[in-house]
């Protein structure tokens, strides 16, 4: 059996239910249209029952059955719920917490992903389940663990055995050599925090002012312990099978997306987006895509509503269609449910699914029957073409969301927050497509690059190759509050910025929180606008530096808000302060000229536009995700391949949460 993309199912777990179940689940699947489903991720006790004693049997019948309805499977490894008598005898494994509370088993993510011993088990189960399956041409794929990331409250997130915090001096000993240069980098001379040795240092815990140099490098200890974690398990599985590897990543920069996947094969990505911020999926895809050159999976989303204890955020019918077409658009090959049959007993009893506990299709079975016909119809324009490789790029960053967990830059300042909803939002609404990149991603595909409370540019290396990106002809938006941290979380001293002062020739003579007020701005072209959040008030000091927007009030008056700079074939632009929608899209409009980067239609901004090429011909793809009316100016006839339509070119109405392929 050879199943192929566009991959759409669900989350499948047989595991709970009676084995003779599985015909009606078939069945049903059938009808809604599935060709795939993601089985395994919590299911190490029915895989191992007791220490050495492995049964796949059950394994075997349902992925044989599955693949017997022309159903494929994603198996997952199971690491993320080591059985009871893996803590019993081995309670070593269990994390540790903040507080010093060993977490027990009865939930799941116990157990410390730098513990050689639960490595060692987790090595054990990877290895003999990838024996038995990894030969199977039923399987589609591999998923490691299951959304792995740190958890807990910042600033005692993740584990504090003594494993990790045996592991954590050593790494702070490797990356330091002596203590005195750790001191010396932290500048620890501060409350007398100054360390003897590298024993002498601990996880930061809630309750205790802890050192922001000392809670960024735990964060990231943390976060890079799963990176560690997975790739052990990567190792194994790429030598045991042949199907693609990944593991589920969750919208967080936590972990990072660059070095998580770095050895691995596809961009696993789960989110649970409701109505009111559906369109901030897209930039977690446009931050998937660029990873790999393969297409990304979107491994789970929901249905209808979330849940764990109480079902929460209904959504409207016609979320169910945009949902699953919006990673598709933004180059996706694959769209999964969570979950397949509502649970019937545990934890997240009241969850959105595709059919309920007692097997009944929830009411958005037609639709989701609507959008596996969709998929089928457009499947050779879906996986034959790419979206377009956009020439603008956006910042998002493991670092910064690091930095900005312990020192935000004024009160209730979340990054991911700021990142997604001032800069990613209006660009998207101006229908500019853009990659959302990692710092250690390669520049050269882009000619526009916005970099937002980019906290350092030492990370990744990207202070020498972005300057000689710009000087070779890149276009960088800077700012507010980037390259002003350096790798241990601490501020310049010759400066406020480690570099940009220089390279775009300003002296920054006034710094002034934007909240709780804010100052009038003037752009060069008259329009008037409020500061937000921080003020940078520029002094031009070099020439060929011209300052796009002034304060006219307070003690910043006359001072630049936003400077720019031509830096070899290359420009800079600084902003001193976020700048609102419509000043950053009138930013980028100016810029066309030199970088390039335009619209890439004329559409309503509740409109998702994604242009595709490839061997299967050109066209676009397009989602309404506000659940409003929308319209679209079509520049070419085309054929809708999900009515087989033509539709002349021009004005096309789109309804709200609508789909249409055109296929020029
Ligand atoms: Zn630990």
């Amino acid at each position: 059996m050879k199943v192929t993309p566009p991959y759409f199912g669900a989350a499948y777990y047989p595991e709970a239910w009676p084995v003779e179940q599985i015909d009606d689940d078939i069945a049903l699947m059938k009808q809604a249209g599935m060709n795939v489903m993601r089985i395994g991720e919590f299911a190490w006790s029915s895989m191992e029952p007791a220490e050495g004693a492995f049964d796949f049997a059950w394994l075997h019948h349902v992925v044989d059955k599955l693949a017997a309805a022309g159903i494929g499977t994603i198996l997952c490894t199971p690491t993320c719920t080591p059985p009871a008598w893996l803590a019993e005898k081995y309670p070593e494994i269990l994390i540790i917490d903040d507080a010093g509370r060993q977490i027990g088993h009865g939930g799941r993510r116990h157990a410390c992903p730098n513990s050689p011993v639960y490595r060692d088990h987790c090595a054990r189960i990877v290895t003999k389940t990838a024996g038995e399956f990894g030969q199977d041409a039923n399987l589609v794929g591999w998923q490691i663990d299951n959304e792995v990331h740190p958890h807990g409250q910042p600033p005692g997130r993740g584990c504090f055995c003594p494993v990790c915090k045996q592991k954590f001096r050593d790494g702070l000993r490797a990356k330091f050599g002596t203590i005195g240069k750790l001191n010396a980098a932290w500048g620890t001379n501060l409350w007398s925090q100054a360390y003897q040795s590298f024993d002498q240092l601990h996880g930061p815990v809630r309750g205790a002012w802890h050192h922001q140099s000392l809670y960024a490098a735990y964060t990231l200890f943390q976060g890079d312990s799963y990176v560690e974690f997975c790739h052990q398990q990567a190792d194994i599985l790429h030598r045991l099978t042949r199907q693609p590897v990944g593991t589920d990543m969750m919208p967080t920069t936590l972990v990072s997306y660059e070095r998580m996947n770095r050895t691995l094969d596809v961009v696993q990505h789960n989110h649970y987006h409701d109505m009111p911020n559906l369109w901030q999926s897209a930039m977690w895809f446009d931050y998937s895509r660029p990873v790999k050159p393969v297409p990304f999976w979107n491994t789970e989303t929901s249905t209808c509503w979330n849940g764990s204890h109480t079902a929460n955020r209904y959504r409207e019918s016609g979320f169910c269609r945009a949902n699953s077409w919006i990673p598709v658009a933004l180059g996706g090959e694959a769209v999964l449910y969570w979950l397949w049959r509502s649970h019937w007993s545990g934890q997240e009893l009241m969850h959105g699914s595709v059919v309920s506990s007692a097997g009944r299709p929830l009411h958005m079975f037609a639709e989701v029957q609507e959008i596996a016909a969709g998929f089928k119809a457009a499947a050779d324009f879906i996986t034959r073409t790419r979206p377009a490789q956009p020439k603008l790029a956006m910042h998002l960053s493991n670092w910064a969301q690091t930095v900005f967990e312990s020192q935000g830059i004024v009160e209730g300042f979340d990054y991911r927050t700021r990142v997604v909803e001032s800069f990613y939002h209006p660009i998207i609404q101006a229908q500019y497509r853009l990659d959302v990149i990692d710092a250690a991603a390669p520049l050269t595909p882009y000619a526009l690059l916005v970099s937002p409370y980019l906290v350092s540019l030492e990370e990744a290396a990207l202070r020498d190759r972005l300057l000689a990106w710009i000087e070779a002809g890149g276009t960088w938006i800077a700012g507010p509050w980037t390259d002003v941290r350096d790798l241990h979380a601490a501020k310049y001293r010759h400066a406020p910025f480690g570099s940009i002062e220089d390279w775009a020739g300003i002296y920054c003579k006034q710094q002034i929180p934007g909240i709780p007020r804010d100052f009038a701005i003037r752009w060069a072209d008259g329009t008037m606008s409020r500061s937000q959040l921080w003020c940078d008030g520029f002094e031009l000091r070099q020439s060929g530096v011209e300052s796009l927007a002034d304060y006219t009030e307070g003690e910043l008056a006359g001072l630049s808000a936003v400077a720019a700079r031509k830096v070899g074939k290359g420009r800079i632009i600084v902003l001193g302060t976020q700048p609102d929608a419509a000043a950053l899209q009138g930013i980028i409009a100016h810029l066309a000229k030199a970088t390039g980067v335009v619209p890439v239609g004329d559409a309503s901004e509740n409109l998702l536009v994604v242009p595709r090429k490839g061997p299967a011909g050109e066209g676009q793809i397009v989602v309404e995700h506000e659940h409003k009316p929308a319209t679209l100016t079509l520049p070419r006839a085309a054929t809708d391949l999900l009515t087989g339509k033509s539709v002349p070119a021009g004005r096309v109405e789109i309804e709200p949460y609508g789909v249409k392929v055109l296929k020029y």
